[in-house]
């Protein structure tokens, strides 16, 4: 009997993990596992904020892929998944060439969201890869470097505006705290000179978590010389100038800056639309087994599917712990289906939420319970570690976890 192709599009958190566990599950004569990547390595999204900020190398942030998969057991493509056609059940790759499969899972992650928002896209930069973070770092110590050339006359050079308070931007806006001494310090800056400032459409910080967790991130920033503006929308960015405003009304206001970046939210892949799919944002509400809606041989997770909270009765936030728990469902119902089993229900365990604010201070809730500072620092980094066993690879604590 022919072996079936399974297919694994993306090796990001969703993928990667897919891919791992089905090489453990299905023994070599069971199937061929493909996995395809824009990349011949992994970055860990979580971890972007802080090559972003230059406070973590880049390096640290990325796994290459053939250092984690087995090479007998799983083919790894190296391109650029322009669409789905699950007719002829191919996919169709940028540089023209195709890969048939059986089953297919789709892990290709998010895009930033810009919402229609004039000039932003253009304008404005976004932690979403090692490339566009690694672009912003060099950016800001560019513009630093610029303002002493043009004799410290020009602020919007140390100007840094930062769009959203979710957790992207709270992140972000915690590691450039920590980096803003060193910048000052190595192109001779005064700290004064130079602005973070935060647009925030909504009156609070991280909408919709726990007040007084919110309320602690919004002191902490605060208190580290950051902006906050806070009710106030995005409402366009032209190059090196942001209009902003409460998004009910005309009222508006600019900032001249010269690092203008963008965490207002994500969606999924433009590569689901594309394909076909019903989906909103890109994101597809699966079945209860991670299914397409109506495909049998189509599987969806992590950021480009949609799982429903039956407490909220909205779907639940995308996260990396989300795409994880799916990739292990999918792994093993897609070996049951080729066992010629039935495939088991996704059920979310919600392990608790935690965010950095720099280096050594945090906010989160664990197993029901608010920690702040220190405590949730330390909890960061257990839960970023984490990751490197989910992968199966514990030398990869040592090499590249945070201590
Ligand atoms: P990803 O992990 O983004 O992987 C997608 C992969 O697909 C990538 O390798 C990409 O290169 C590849 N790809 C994309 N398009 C193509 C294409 N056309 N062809 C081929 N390959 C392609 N979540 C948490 O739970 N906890 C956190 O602490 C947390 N922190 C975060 C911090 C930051 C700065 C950001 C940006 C997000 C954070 N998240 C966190 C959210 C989390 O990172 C995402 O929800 C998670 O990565 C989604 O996993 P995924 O597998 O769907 O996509
Ligand atoms: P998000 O959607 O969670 O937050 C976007 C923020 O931008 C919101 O606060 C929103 O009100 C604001 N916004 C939207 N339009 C705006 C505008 N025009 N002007 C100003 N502000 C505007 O997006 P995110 O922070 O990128 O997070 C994406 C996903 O990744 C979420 O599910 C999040 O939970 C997850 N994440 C988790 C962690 C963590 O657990 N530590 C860290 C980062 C991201």
């Amino acid at each position: 009997m022919k072996r079936p192709n399974i297919v694994i599009l993306g090796a990001g958190f969703g993928g990667l993990i897919t891919a791992v566990n089905l090489q453990k599950t299905l023994s070599a004569g069971d199937a061929n596992i493909t996995l395809i990547n824009k990349h011949d390595y992994h970055y860990q999204t979580t971890w972007l904020h802080e090559p972003a900020a230059g406070t973590m190398k880049p390096e640290q942030a990325r796994i290459y892929i053939n250092d984690v998969v087995n090479p007998s057991r799983v083919k790894f493509v190296k391109g650029i998944v322009d669409r789905v056609d699950t007719t002829t059940k191919q996919v169709l790759l940028t540089d023209g060439s195709t890969v048939e499969f059986d089953y297919v899972v789709f892990a290709l992650g998010g895009v930033p969201e810009t919402f229609g928002i004039p000039g932003l896209k253009e304008n404005a930069m976004t932690i979403s890869s090692l490339n566009s973070v690694r672009k912003i770092k060099n950016h800001i110590e560019y513009s630093f470097s610029e303002y002493k050339s043009n004799n410290s006359a020009d602020r919007s050079y140390v100007t840094i505006v930062v769009g959203g308070a979710g957790f992207t931007g709270i992140e972000f806006l915690g590691e450039l705290v920590n980096r803003i001494p060193e910048l000052c310090k190595q192109y001779d800056v005064p700290r004064e000179a130079v602005r973070i400032v935060n647009i925030e459409a909504a009156p609070t910080v991280l909408p919709g978590f726990d007040p007084d967790l919110t309320t602690y991130a919004q002191k902490w920033l605060e208190r580290n010389g950051v902006e906050m503006k806070l009710g106030n929308g995005i409402k366009g960015v032209e190059p090196g100038v942001v209009t902003f405003g409460p998004l009910q009304g005309d009222t508006t206001e600019t900032i001249h800056a010269n690092t203008i970046i963008w965490t207002g939210g994500v969606s999924g892949s433009p590569i689901i639309e594309k394909s076909g799919f019903e989906a909103v944002r890109n994101r597809v509400m699966v079945e209860a087994d991670n299914r397409a809606p109506g495909h049998d041989n189509v599987f969806i997770i992590g950021d480009c599917s949609a799982v429903m909270d039956p407490v909220s009765n909205r779907p639940y936030p995308p996260t990396a712990q989300i795409a994880t728990q799916q990739a292990h469902n999918v792994a093993k119902n897609i070996a049951a289906l080729i066992n010629g089993k039935s495939t088991s229900k996704f059920t979310y365990e919600s392990k608790g939420t935690v965010a950095s604010l720099g280096h050594n201070d945090g906010i989160g809730i664990v197993m029901g319970k608010k920690i702040f500072g220190r405590n949730a620092s330390f909890m960061k980094k257990v839960i970023d570690n984490k990751h490197f066993l989910e992968l199966k690879k514990y030398g990869l604590v040592l090499k590249k976890g945070k201590f």
